[in-house]
């Protein structure tokens, strides 16, 4: 079985102040010693500074967004090369809300994981259906079909992660019910071996969407459940580590 994954994504949130929230974290980890995988994504702004405070620790550091160029004329926007320098060793790409508020397309999104694996990062891809696509019943085609856009054949050459993020439970303390959540890692596992074949066999496919200490164990102990994105819930050392510790 793979090592589970359990990403942190604290979206715009953190300043100097709250990087002892990670001190904590990582004190922890070190302390539990789970069978987990922990990465934690900043902003921008904390990157190079949690870099520091994780050095030497079990949490590994990771981006929220990359641009698929490795540098040039893009204001505010930030390369996977760039990522790599500032100490992450993976990147968040096709969040959800970077769909929705800048118009990311599956082929963007593509770009991007692509640009992380020239850099050496593992990309995390996202991938998720609205309310009205999931009551429309078209919740599978959806998703599966943002894998085929999003997971370019060339990523098969090294190791990346699916995020399967429902949007209308991120952040809205909703989540599918086991059931809908099982059927879509199964739908998405086939899916992913069709585009990338071993790698796709492999890839750990993570819940996101409301994860949270009381939540997490049953989400985890779903079938192709191979960790979790989680949100809100990795604000805090305390609720993050009750996440980590039933993985
Ligand atoms: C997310 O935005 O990736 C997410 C899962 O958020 P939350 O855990 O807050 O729902």
């Amino acid at each position: 079985m793979t090592t589970p994954l359990i990403a942190g994504n604290w979206k715009m949130n953190g300043l100097a102040a709250d990087l002892g929230q990670a001190r904590a974290l990582a004190a922890g980890i070190g302390a539990a010693s789970p069978s987990a995988r922990v990465v934690l994504c900043p902003p921008a702004t904390l990157l190079a500074r949690m870099a520091d405070v994780l050095s030497g620790t079990l949490v590994l550091l990771g981006g929220q967004d990359c641009h698929d160029q490795p540098s040039g004329a893009f204001t505010g926007d930030i390369s996977a090369e760039m990522l790599v320098d500032a100490g992450a060793s993976m990147v968040i790409v096709g969040h959800s809300e970077r769909r929705a508020a800048y118009g990311e397309t599956d082929a963007k999104v593509a770009a991007k994981a692509l640009a992380a694996r020239r850099a050496g990062l593992e990309p995390i891809i996202c991938v998720g259906e609205s309310r009205a696509e999931r009551d429309a019943g078209r919740a599978i085609e959806v998703i599966c079909g943002q894998v085929a856009g999003c997971v370019a054949s060339a990523l098969a050459a090294g190791p990346f992660a699916i995020a399967y993020e429902p949007i209308w439970a991120i952040g809205a303390g909703l989540t599918p019910t086991p059931a809908e959540i099982a059927e879509a890692h199964a739908a998405l596992r086939c899916a992913l071996i069709d585009c990338a074949g071993e790698q796709g066999a492999a890839a750990p496919i993570l819940y996101g969407g409301s994860v949270k200490s009381e939540n997490a164990a049953e989400i985890l102990a779903i079938a192709e459940v191979g960790g979790a994105l989680v949100g809100g819930a990795s604000l805090k050392a305390a609720d993050f580590l009750a996440i980590v510790s039933v993985a």
